[in-house]
């Protein structure tokens, strides 16, 4: 274990093993096998690759993913590290090549497709190598019921007849109960241990909307919240994926459509650009992202409802892997709904497969419709109870308002009835708000009792009140009915008036006001991002040299870090996560020489907090507090309490900065005294004493100074 320790130091640069990353190796050292829950960005492929350099042997890594491969060997690489993968994109001599160096023990790290694995040269080569453990990364996709299911995964219990003396470790980023059980059976791993981390992702900020104007509620969120990050757009369709890349790059953006019914080698261009470029945004199909490494990606957004939690789960995961500030944002309408009940209805599969997948789509519709915290909510799908709302999801800092709407649910549920459950959610509304149409007319509908008694809510309101009945169970969409409506079972107290029901109002949409630094990019003092753009553009451009994904050289984690500690030696840099010994080595010279490039001014080389740092940033620019706070949007005294901090901390002279002439300051300094303020003690009496002629940030920065 302790050759592990060193290895994450030198060769990856990290200090200290995260969640149970340590375990899952000790267990593997050992070796046993082990089977992985561990969330998006926790960490997972250390679990397999640390093992694998401190056993004999190579590690072979069983994955999916053959696009991503490359990258994930050339990360490798980048930490000396012996890499190499064999699937299908390869001409033969590179093939040959990496057989050989497999044949000669010179690999610390195999990433093999299922596919290949499984032929019989594979496996005859395999039988004269020492295999220091197998990886079955994205084990998920043995399950059936999943959306990733892939038929050569279950012939993978081969591995566990052939090899019994090698350790196998099963690793998935989602999985729910049933997901869990099938992994364990068909793979046999009866004996694995199973680690299961928090399936928590706390810093995505998760948010749903309905989904009115949904394109224009995306572009602003677009525009307020990621202005310059690569994001993810999915959509249900291959044509709006095309649409909605099109209008975004009309807006500027760079914006990349990408589906299965594109030309492949298009696919992997947008796909690379993605990886390679910066802020490049993808609008996708969810045939886009599985395995998707990039850890830098700000935003996942749904133009549509996913089909299930676990959908969405893995959908929004793939933001913010590195730790960092993160949304996940949707919208979605009640058309979502009946589309997606149409598309399951529709499908071949057989009857099981259609009635798990309704149910999946009901759970996911009840996360939207939510009125509490999404992310308890979320969490509890995955068996984790979490003990306090999240306070990073829409619903924890927008708490939704609701309203008594048993008597308009009465009136949309009896027109339903009085129609015959015939007709669809746009005629009945018709009927409700007495539309004079010849189908109505010649229905006989204008007749009914409830024609024309719906005029308290408009359209849109009457839409998204038919949403919420339908997301609760009230009304079903008879989906080979034309989208009928039907009433359930669970009505009936309803109409009796048995029963209140809570409805969520409409949110208007959310003025334009910056959260503060909330999900400000990447937690910089604005003073630090010139340094950080700075080292962006050296990344990106030794990135383009070597033909690699800026991230493989240093994540923005690094970055960021580099730009609040601003290292000046090589030893200092070391101390930075992400920086191990190989990347010093070729990069700690060209990252410090541009780090001295950028001296931060005495004054806000401090320890101060990001705010008064802000403040202190616009006072070194000849501005008074007064000025400093119309720019800042803040109160005068609060101004004056940053700068007292200042004051006492040495850094500013109270005397200097403070709009006072001699006399004044002299009188506010002896009252101060003589009343014995102190810095942690009320300034009411000194404020009284001098007849509230002074601002209490005032008192205060004068005291500071003393
Ligand atoms: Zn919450």
């Amino acid at each position: 274990m302790q050759r592990a320790h060193q290895i994450l130091k030198n060769t990856f640069g990290y200090s200290e093993f995260r969640n149970n990353q340590a375990d899952i190796i000790q267990a593997i050292l050992n070796g046993q096998d082990a089977f992985t829950l561990m969330p998006t960005g926790g960490g997972k492929s250390l679990c397999y690759q640390i093992p694998a350099l401190v056993r004999d042997g190579v590690g072979v890594v069983i994955s999916p993913l053959i696009a991503l491969m490359q990258d994930q060997v050339d990360a490798l690489r980048q930490l000396g590290i012996r890499a190499a993968f064999l699937n299908s994109t390869q001409d033969r001599f590179s093939q040959q090549q990496t057989e050989q160096d497999l044949l000669d023990g010179k690999l610390d790290l195999l990433y093999v497709a299922p596919e290949r694995l499984m032929t019989e040269r594979m496996l005859s080569l395999l039988n004269q190598t020492q295999v220091a453990l197998f990886a079955i990364d994205e084990a998920h996709c043995v399950s059936q019921w999943g959306h990733d299911f892939r038929k050569e995964y279950q012939q993978l219990s081969i591995l566990h007849e052939r090899y019994p003396d090698v350790p196998r470790i099963a690793l998935t980023a989602t999985a729910d109960q049933r997901t869990r059980t099938e992994i364990i059976e068909q793979l046999h791993l009866e004996q694995a241990t199973l680690f299961v981390n928090s399936f928590d992702r706390p810093n995505i900020h998760y948010a749903v909307s309905e989904g009115q104007n949904a394109k224009e509620q995306l572009w602003r969120f677009i525009e307020r919240e990621h202005p310059q990050d690569a994001g993810i757009i999915y959509c249900l369709s291959r044509k709006k994926t095309e649409s909605i890349a099109q209008w975004l790059s009309a807006k500027g953006r760079t914006a990349l459509p990408y589906h299965a019914g594109l030309p492949s080698n298009m696919r992997q261009q947008h796909q690379e650009r993605f990886l390679r470029e910066e802020q490049v945004i993808i609008v996708a199909t969810i045939a886009f992202g599985m395995g998707i490494d990039k850890p830098d990606v700000r935003f996942v957004a749904h133009l549509n409802l996913p089909k299930s939690i676990e959908a969405y789960y893995q959908e929004t995961g793939r933001a913010g892997r590195d730790g960092e500030p993160a949304n996940a944002w949707m919208a979605y309408g009640l058309q979502d709904v009946i589309t997606l009940r149409q598309m399951m209805q529709d499908g071949d599969a057989e009857e099981q497969f259609k009635r798990i997948a309704l149910q999946k789509l009901e759970a996911m519709l009840g996360l939207c419709e939510l009125i509490s915290c999404r992310r308890q909510s979320l969490l509890a799908y995955f068996g984790e109870a979490l003990a306090k709302p999240c306070g990073n999801c829409d619903n924890c800092t927008h708490p939704p308002q609701t309203w008594d709407g048993s008597v308009s649910a009465q009136k949309a549920l009896s027109t339903v009835y009085r129609t015959g459950q015939r007709f669809g959610v746009n005629y009945i509304i018709d009927v409700l708000s007495g539309k004079d149409d010849d189908r109505i007319r010649s229905n006989r509908h204008d007749q009914i009792s409830t024609y024309g008694i719906g005029n308290e809510h408009t359209g849109v309101e009457w839409r998204s009140i038919f949403r919420q009945l339908i997301a609760q169970g009230y009304l079903n969409v008879d989906v080979d009915g034309y989208g009928a409506l039907k009433l359930t079972e669970k009505c009936r107290p309803v109409l009796r008036g048995e029963q209140t029901l809570q409805l969520r109002k409409i949110t208007k949409p959310e003025k334009v006001k910056k959260e503060k630094g909330a999900r400000k990019q990447h937690d910089l003092r604005s003073i630090d991002e010139p340094l950080f753009e700075a080292l962006r553009t050296l990344r990106l451009s030794l990135a383009q040299e070597q033909g690699v994904p800026p991230y493989v050289i240093f994540h923005d984690t690094t970055l960021t870090e580099m730009t609040r500690t601003r290292p000046t030696t090589e030893e200092t840099l070391r101390y930075i996560s992400g920086v191990g010994e190989q990347k010093l080595k070729h990069y700690g010279q060209q990252f410090l020489e541009e780090i001295a490039k950028y001296p931060l001014p005495e004054l806000l080389d401090n320890n101060l907090s990001d705010t008064v740092n802000e403040t202190l940033m616009l006072q070194q620019q000849g501005k008074d507090a007064e000025t400093i706070a119309q720019v800042r949007n803040l109160k005068p005294s609060t101004i004056y309490v940053h700068l007292a901090e200042a004051v006492a901390d040495g850094r500013l002279n109270a005397r200097e900065v403070l709009p006072l002439d001699d006399a004044q300051y002299a009188e506010i300094v002896n009252t101060l005294e003589m009343l014995d303020a102190e810095m942690d003690g009320p300034l009411k009496p000194t404020y009284e004493a001098l007849d509230g002629k002074y601002d209490y940030g005032i008192l205060r920065c004068v005291l500071a100074g003393l």
